[in-house]
């Protein structure tokens, strides 16, 4: 199957309209969002996104919930790591002075 759009992807159905920076934007979030994502249960890479932060796996059902737009944020990261007791790591401390 030869590739529809080439440069513009998923916002090719919006056309010319909302502006070049809206659309790289979007562009952008959704060639990632898209994808398909390992599954924390089984490990499969079968897990789609179903609905904002609703994630499912196809292979196993796993229902489960992540980022609005991404199976994982750094937030969810940090907070699963407090929640296992792990060590969390300090944010780079950027020049405060
Ligand atoms: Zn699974």
């Amino acid at each position: 199957m030869s590739k529809r759009t080439k440069k513009v992807g998923t916002s090719g159905r919006f056309a010319e309209r909302y502006g070049v920076r809206s659309r790289t934007m979007i562009r952008e979030v959704e060639s990632q969002q898209k994808l398909r994502h390992a599954c924390p249960r089984c490990g499969q890479k079968a897990v789609q996104r179903t609905s904002t932060s609703i994630w499912e796996c196809s292979k196993c059902g796993n229902v489960y919930a992540g980022g609005a737009y991404f199976p994982t944020t750094p937030a969810g990261v940090t907070a699963e790591r407090i929640l296992k007791g792990l060590p969390v790591e300090s944010p780079v401390e950027k020049e405060s002075k």
